[in-house]
């Protein structure tokens, strides 16, 4: 069974900080930030960039459930 906990995130710019909540349709490699404009890209070995930058972690790394992202608990 593949569930999907979250299909939003809010990602936080590593350049100015700027939260922008944006939609998880799966993994993304980069996403341009609203506030400053600069693009995050997703280090080398990680996911993706709401894997590294989000507050949960994508789709894929919930079904697969092999992320690190620490967003577990509750
Ligand atoms: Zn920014
Ligand atoms: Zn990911």
């Amino acid at each position: 069974m593949a569930d999907v906990w979250f299909d939003t995130c809010e990602v936080t710019c590593p350049n100015c900080g700027h939260v922008q909540v944006e939609e998880m349709p799966g993994q993304l490699s980069e996403l341009k930030c609203k506030g400053c404009g600069e693009v995050m890209h997703t280090p080398k070995g990680e996911c993706c960039v709401f894997c590294v930058y989000g507050n949960v972690p994508c789709p894929d790394a919930q079904i697969a459930g092999s992320c690190s992202c620490g967003s577990e608990g509750a």
